[in-house]
């Protein structure tokens, strides 16, 4: 870049064409493959991607389908949830993972989460338990590992299913451990923004219970072990030839860009410290640094700054589910969630940010917040 260039640096909040640019040769040789092969859909490359994404998360099956949604809603399928059942999830969320409940016929129960991890807050599961809770549904949001030593601990204590969303968490861990490999199973989403993004949509479910794996490859197409043959009444959720193949691309490369993620993500925790209002995310030994998301009680405000600066931002999420259109019937009060949803802004964090990028992204933040030092409501704090 030349100085000149430098002196007004813009941030775009995302840059899918620069990520597929890092990677273009491996790429168009996946593209060559499959074109070759004249096979398009569950071939050999969905075969080798289900195998080579076990093998990362350390599972004995991985399961190509259509999407994270799909993910979920199938392994809940194949785990027999469905209607007059509930299933617990965390209020701040993408919408997707109360979709998935609905479209098994169970309904989705609310729980807050903790305002420093994101996550599900196991201490209130307990009262959102009822005799129809079937499962719970622990996401590990932003790439921070979901509490699951406790999750497990209440779930297994009252025969209740865990099925994590790693939706955001390609490659984090928990004590040593991939994100994916605990609970009955867990979903994974290949669009093109998350840790491990194709190039369109896709999904896959780990597990480790060979029951479990076998049902979800018949659901995933029509119920069929042979060709033609419905075993049970199955869906059309498969993953394409193409986006496995550059998948299988793009696999090899998740731990180094998760290290860029975190290094980024670093700085920021370390040079954003202690500005007026601002609010950093937890910090975790095994996150995956998915999105970076800071808190500001003057949330438009900083983000009208950075925009006057170049600084590309988005929330995640504006509207949390239980107060989306879709499930105005909820009652759930989620104060934590709620709160979260005013004051929460994501900072650009991808492994093709420079550093200097980087460092004009810190630079904005710092100079906005120092611009509006505020009134800083004792609510920026909790
Ligand atoms: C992206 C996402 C999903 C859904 O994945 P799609 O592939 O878009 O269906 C589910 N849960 C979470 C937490 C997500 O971020």
């Amino acid at each position: 870049m030349t100085s000149a260039a430098e002196a007004r640096v813009v941030v775009p909040f995302l840059d899918m064409a620069a990520a597929a640019a890092a990677l273009r040769p491996q790429l168009d040789a996946a593209f060559a493959r499959v074109l070759e092969s004249g096979r398009w859909v569950l071939g050999p490359e969905v075969a080798a991607f289900e195998r080579e994404l076990a093998d990362y998360c350390g599972t004995s099956h991985a399961i190509g389908v259509a999407s994270g949604l799909d993910a979920l809603q199938l392994t809940l399928r194949a785990l027999g949830v469905g209607p007059g059942e509930e299933v617990l999830v965390p209020g701040y969320t993408a919408v997707a993972t109360w979709m998935a409940v609905t479209l098994t016929g169970a309904e989705p129960v609310g729980v807050d989460v903790d305002p420093q991890t994101f996550t599900l807050d196991p201490a209130l599961l307990e009262a959102a338990r009822t005799p129809r809770t079937r499962a719970v549904v622990p996401v590990h949001l932003c790439g921070h590992p979901a509490d699951l030593d406790a999750v497990e601990a209440w779930a297994s204590e009252h025969e209740i299913l865990v099925v994590e969303d790693a939706c955001q968490a390609h490659g984090a861990t928990l004590e040593g451990r991939r994100v994916g490999s605990f609970g009955a199973a867990a979903a994974f989403s290949f669009y093109p923004t998350k840790n491990l993004g194709a190039i369109g949509d896709g999904g896959a479910v780990t597990t480790n219970d060979d029951a479990l794996a076998d049902k979800l490859r018949l659901l995933r197409m029509y119920g069929w072990r042979e060709r033609g043959d419905s075993e049970i009444k199955g869906d059309n959720s498969r993953l394409d030839e193409l986006q496995a193949a550059f998948l299988r691309a793009r696999l090899p490369l998740l731990d180094s860009d998760n290290a860029r993620r975190r290094a980024i993500a670093e700085r920021y925790l370390d040079e954003l410290d202690g500005l007026p209002g601002l609010v950093l995310p937890g910090a975790h030994d095994g996150h995956a640094w998915h999105l970076f998301v800071v808190r500001h009680p003057q949330r438009a405000a900083l983000r009208a700054a950075l925009d006057d600066r170049g600084i590309g931002t988005l929330i995640h999420y504006e509207v949390p589910p239980h107060r989306t259109r879709a499930f105005a019937a909820t009652s759930a009060a989620l104060p934590v969630t709620e709160r979260l949803a005013e004051e929460i802004v994501s900072l650009p964090l991808y492994p093709q940010l420079g550093d200097d990028a980087v460092a004009a992204v810190i630079g904005a933040v710092r100079d906005s917040c120092e611009a509006f030092c505020c009134s800083t409501s004792s609510s920026a704090s909790s």
